[in-house]
């Protein structure tokens, strides 16, 4: 069984109950991190799961919120005999081997050693010969891509990482079981402040399109912590036009896919 646990579900200003997004795939002792921000190997335990199974971390971006706990991580695990398969962007990739060694985390005497994989828009690649993954044109940051995940159970997740609703990859994929989507605020705010449209989904947005697209499942995450919204307020701009299963994670909560 493929479970998903949330590390945080808030954007890039964290609140009292969200931290940033994070989360991660749980297949038996494998573990596939998405996005790495602070505390990742405290919160995988708090998950319920084991720091040492992790096998993956795949980067959206370069954005602090995306990106910052990644040398902790390794750090955390340098008495252990590990490996841990880092996908991203070029751009990304580079910027995570330049974030480790300014920590000098790639010497030998660390044990738990990172092997890095660039990724291209379109491209498939394998993790762990058992998760097939295609990479997905996303239009936030330069290094932005989405990822499509096919697990072998049959289960298909589409994350979007950080993405305008006019540019979301939502478009680009094939199956749509589980979307895991971009859904920063309630639309108002994008009303007030319309920069944000050109980087971010908003929850009107994110229903028409989930409802368009025909989506099972959806999940949306990176809820702003600087705006005041409840997700009552979330919920209804979805549910306007989206009639799928709707699911609202909280940090620190697992759900089986
Ligand atoms: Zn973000
Ligand atoms: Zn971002």
């Amino acid at each position: 069984m493929i479970e998903i646990g949330f590390l945080g579900t808030g954007g890039a200003m964290s609140t009292p109950e969200r931290d940033n997004t994070s989360f991660l795939f749980g297949e038996e002792q494998n573990i596939i991190l998405v996005d790495c921000p602070g505390s990742a190997v405290q919160k995988i335990l708090r998950l319920g799961w084991k720091p040492q199974d992790l096998g993956a971390i795949v980067i959206t971006h370069v954005h602090p919120d995306h990106i910052y706990g990644l040398p902790a991580v390794f750090h955390s695990l340098m008495l252990q005999e590990g490996l841990i398969h880092v996908y991203g962007s070029e751009a990304t990739v580079g910027f995570c081997i330049q974030l480790l060694d300014l920590f000098g985390l790639r010497q030998s005497k660390f044990k738990t050693k990172a092997e890095f994989h660039a990724v291209r828009p379109g491209q498939d690649f394998s993790i762990a010969d058992r998760t097939d993954v295609t990479a997905l044109q996303a239009m936030h940051h330069p290094s932005s891509l989405a990822f499509h995940f096919h697990f072998r159970a049959g289960v298909h997740f589409l994350y979007s990482g950080d993405t305008p609703a006019a540019a979301s990859p939502i478009k680009l994929a094939g199956h749509l079981d589980y979307l895991g989507h971009d859904c920063s605020s309630p639309s108002r705010f994008f009303e007030e402040y319309p920069v944000l449209s050109s980087m971010h989904t908003n929850s009107l947005e994110l229903g028409r399109m989930a409802e368009e697209a025909g989506v099972k499942t959806l999940i949306p995450c990176h809820f702003f912590g600087e705006v005041e919204f409840s997700l009552t307020e979330i919920e209804e701009e979805i549910r306007r036009h989206y009639t799928g299963r709707l699911i609202i994670p909280r940090d620190l909560e697992r759900y089986p896919l």
